[in-house]
């Protein structure tokens, strides 16, 4: 199990990566308000009235999908079950979570789930 002094330092460098992604959003919606005015991005016709979705809609699909990991990581740490694999119910060796901070599953079976189909979850 994480130590209690491990599951701090990962919330905090959670928080810092989400802080990071969306002060990345905030700067792409003033890019993309500026690029609006001649068509050349897609993301909503009023530039001054961009709605949260239009927001998520304009993150690129990284950014989106590890702003959503990094919320689930977050949950399972105020849950208690960071640093559990979701398929086998192993920890996760502390290893792998200093590399990715918002894995679910243990080494062992993100390669083993990764053979079996390419699935978009198995991080
Ligand atoms: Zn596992």
């Amino acid at each position: 199990m994480l130590r209690p002094e491990d599951l701090e330092r990962f919330r905090a460098r959670l928080l810092d990566e989400r802080m990071k992604i969306l002060k990345d959003m905030e700067k792409l919606v003033r890019d993309s308000n500026e690029l609006g005015k001649d068509g050349t991005m897609d993301i909503g016709d009023e530039a001054s009235d961009l709605s949260n979705r239009q927001l998520l809609l304009s993150l690129n699909e990284a950014d989106r999908k590890k702003l959503m990991e990094i919320d689930e990581a977050l949950e399972r740490i105020e849950e208690g079950t960071y640093g559990i694999c979701e398929e086998c119910g192993e920890p996760i060796s502390i290893k792998r979570l200093e590399v990715k901070p918002t894995a679910i599953y243990c080494v062992e079976c993100k390669s083993r789930l990764e053979k079996f189909e390419k699935r978009e979850m198995a991080i």
